[in-house]
């Protein structure tokens, strides 16, 4: 005879799922109004898509924002990286020093510059780089260390930015999942010496492809648009004025051209966009922190879980919680694995319950084997420089990112009766687990 299921019954062996209903405007991102829409059709009828007036405002207003006197705007948040690497001075030998923990394009350019990357671990608590293990990597060649404030964490950037300031080395931070996040009271990418960051239609600040450098240093600023903002380096004429100009006299010689043959300016479609999103976008995340604070607060004390956020006291935020991430705690589960704890909770109506977040990058082949120089060697040690790969069990809490965190709800608008039933198909899973073990 068929028995009702008990509540307490996981939906994966049968019982009641815990989501029971939904509301797909709680996840629709990025938020657009007609004032979008209207900023971008002014930009398509004009057919100022290649142009740089709206994208020059945009890129003010967003410096005023992050409260930096510098904005450059690019074609996407890989290139600003590229361009960063080679204005801190990255060249063909040298070595920069990055998480492996990361999306690629945190330090792959590195590679097309002829230099190497040497890997450090992360924290398993914050899943950002872990301060402690940069030190011992700074060799005599290393110029840069890029810090990334992972799915919206800050990284710990007093004790980054003293070891840097002692080694004479450039930090670049990596914002691409932090617009807005707070550290110790200042947002971040305002404490490094320049900052990068996404802006394609995933991340928080969603308006493209399309990325932005902010920085404090006018000679990294000139030499960014020396780089890729040709249009922007012209020598004074009636056509070009002065203040369109680049300023660096040793940079000025080559005005007109893009060093190293690179275009990287936005397309206005993008700016404008931009420029309608900036104006909403603290109200928007403060709701967003409302919502996943609420999700948590009602996680807490539950075996196995851990929230992904700084401590209460802390003045930091999480910004958009891009990606946001759950902590796991195997041990208190008797040994359940992440994997079946997320196809549990997937199960009760979670689809983005998934282990991990990127894989770690210091055992991808291309850190090991790729040839991009066709110099017959691989292109980690082509210039030189010391062989920093690592090998399996080098980095063992970037190796262990399956095992220590899942995907959590990103909600965009705080409605508390959904975020309690997603909140509560996670404790039914961990308060459930021993139904899991064979
Ligand atoms: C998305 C992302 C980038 C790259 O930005 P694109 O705009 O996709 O080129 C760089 N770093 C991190 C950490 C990212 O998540």
């Amino acid at each position: 005879m068929k028995t009702k299921a008990k509540k307490s019954t996981l939906a994966i062996s049968g019982g009641p799922r815990a989501i029971t209903k939904d509301d797909e405007n709680i996840f629709r991102w990025p938020i657009v109004t007609k004032a979008d829409e209207n900023a971008v059709l002014s930009v398509l009828r004009r057919g100022a898509m290649s142009g740089s007036d709206v994208t020059k405002r945009f890129e003010r207003e967003f410096a005023d924002w992050m409260g930096m006197e510098f904005g450059l705007a690019y074609n996407n948040g890989t290139e600003s990286l590229r361009a960063a690497m080679w204005v801190c001075g990255l060249g063909a030998g040298d070595e920069l020093i990055c998480p492996s923990m990361t999306y690629w394009a945190s330090c792959t350019a590195a590679l097309g510059l002829g230099a190497t990357v040497n890997f450090a671990d992360i924290l398993p608590n914050t899943l950002c780089i872990d301060p402690k293990d940069i030190e011992h990597r700074i060799g005599p060649r290393t110029k840069a260390i890029v810090v990334v404030h992972y799915s919206g964490y800050p990284c710990d950037m007093a004790p980054i930015m003293k070891l840097a300031r002692k080694h004479k080395i450039k930090v670049i931070e990596d914002v691409s999942h932090a617009h807005g996040s707070i550290y110790k009271g200042k947002k971040v990418g305002t404490f490094g010496d320049i900052s990068c960051m996404s802006m394609m239609a995933g991340k928080s600040f969603a308006i493209g492809e399309a990325g932005m450098m902010v920085t404090n240093d006018r000679d990294l600023y000139e030499r960014c648009m020396a780089y890729g903002h040709y249009e922007r380096t012209g020598l004074p004429s009636q056509y070009n004025p002065v203040e369109r100009c680049i300023f660096n006299p040793a940079l000025n010689k080559f005005a007109g051209l893009p060093l190293g043959g690179y275009k990287h300016r936005m397309n206005q479609t993008c700016s404008a966009m931009g420029r309608v999103q900036l104006k909403s976008y603290d109200r928007r995340i403060n709701e967003i922190q409302s919502a996943m604070n609420r999700f948590w607060d009602l996680l807490d004390g539950v075996p196995g879980l851990r929230a992904h956020r700084p401590p209460a006291k802390s003045n930091s935020t999480m910004g958009g919680w891009y990606n946001a991430r759950g902590l796991y705690r195997a041990k208190e589960l008797g040994g359940l694995s992440c994997e079946k704890f997320c196809e549990a909770v997937r199960a009760e109506g979670v689809q983005v319950c998934n282990p991990g977040a990127n894989g770690p990058l210091h055992l991808h082949p291309v850190f090991h084997d790729a040839d991009l120089f066709n110099m017959g060697k691989p292109t980690m040690i082509s210039f030189g420089q010391r062989d920093v790969r690592q090998g399996p069990g080098t980095l063992p809490a970037s190796e262990s990112i399956n095992d220590i965190c899942y995907g959590i709800p990103w909600f965009k608008l705080d409605r508390p009766s959904i975020i309690k039933s997603y909140a509560q198909a996670y404790r039914k899973v961990a308060e459930h687990a021993d139904q899991l073990m064979d």
